[in-house]
């Protein structure tokens, strides 16, 4: 029977984790962790998933601060933001919701964010940091964090001997994750849209992660029986059967096929999807730690 790794469970307890990591902060240093938000525009997604990593924050027990700009917004103005934020002591975490209104230039803007303070994990220094194994000071992004952390709840820290395929290689996803595959001892492959034959790469891993944005691409026979897969494709596709005009949120990978052969698989919703938010609140956490000179929590 395959195991369906259940990642609003995993997501629940990091959330633990958080909040007992900051209630002890505050009560050992004073220092009450906060988390600046900051959206441009006003695109209804980017409203939502802000939304509702405020609420998180809040449930964390962090100090959660929303600014919420104008479409029409500056480079300049929003640089000068960012900068006011890096130079506030209450604040340890800054995120910059993407993407940005096309007028401005958001890789300046997140190169901007103190690295300290980056915990979207997305600054060239946290990227180099990942590189060279500096997980002491360094930011991960919270999608490969989170989906590192489901592959850890089936196969434990050390990966020795796995071989691992990631599909897909943005700066967002997939390099970091292939990073923390390596970091952890698997022998990783990372494939894109120019691999030859794709699906007998795939079909080499005891770990799958798959990572395109293409909605159920990965069949059944592109997985090793007794594989572990690990879904981060969000893709809205029509849902006629559900009723004229409905949708539904599928992954890149064919789910039910797939679990035929795999051994552990991640469902699309509940699977990384809300390990990407809890991975925030860890990293904004792990930040406030870091500036109170006190020892972070692990993940
Ligand atoms: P991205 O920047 O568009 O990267 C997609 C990658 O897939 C690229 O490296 C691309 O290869 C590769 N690719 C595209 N078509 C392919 C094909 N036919 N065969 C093999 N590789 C192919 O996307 P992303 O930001 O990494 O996100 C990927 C997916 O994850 C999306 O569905 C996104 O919604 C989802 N996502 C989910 C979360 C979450 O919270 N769960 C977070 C982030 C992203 P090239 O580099 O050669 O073009």
């Amino acid at each position: 029977m395959v195991e369906i790794i259940d990642g609003k469970q995993v997501a629940a307890s990091v959330i633990d984790a958080v909040k007992t990591a900051t209630a002890v902060l505050e009560k050992n240093t004073g220092v009450k962790t906060g988390l600046a938000v900051v959206i441009v525009g006003d695109d209804p997604a980017s409203h939502t998933y802000v939304g509702a990593k405020g609420r998180m924050a809040k449930e964390c027990g962090f100090t959660s601060i929303q600014h919420t700009l104008p479409a029409e917004t500056t480079q300049g103005e929003l640089a000068k933001l960012v900068q006011s934020l890096n130079e506030d002591a209450s604040i340890h975490g800054i995120l910059v919701q993407l993407p940005l209104p096309k007028h401005l230039n958001a890789e300046a803007i997140i190169q901007s964010i103190r690295p300290d303070k980056d915990v979207d994990g997305l600054h060239v220094v946290n990227a180099g940091k990942l590189a060279t194994g500096d997980f002491a000071t360094g930011l991960i992004s919270c999608t490969p964090a989170g989906a590192m952390l489901l592959v850890r709840r089936i196969h434990g820290k050390d990966l020795s001997g796995l071989n691992a395929v990631v599909i897909g290689r943005s700066n967002l996803f997939g390099k970091p994750m292939a990073q923390l595959l390596l970091a952890a001892n698997a022998t990783v492959t990372t494939a894109h849209s120019r691999t030859k034959d794709l699906a007998t790469v795939a079909r080499g891993a005891d770990i799958l992660v798959a990572a395109v944005g293409r909605p159920e691409m990965v069949k059944a026979d592109w997985v090793k029986p007794g594989a572990t897969v690990i879904d981060v494709g969000i893709n809205r596709i029509a849902a006629p059967e559900r009723g004229e005009g409905r949708s539904r949120l599928v992954g890149d990978v064919a789910f039910a096929e797939a679990s035929e052969v795999a051994a552990a698989i991640t469902p699309v919703p509940g699977g990384v999807g809300p390990m990407t938010i809890a991975m925030l609140m860890a990293n904004t956490a792990i930040a406030a730690h870091r500036a109170a000179g006190q020892t972070p929590p692990k993940f």
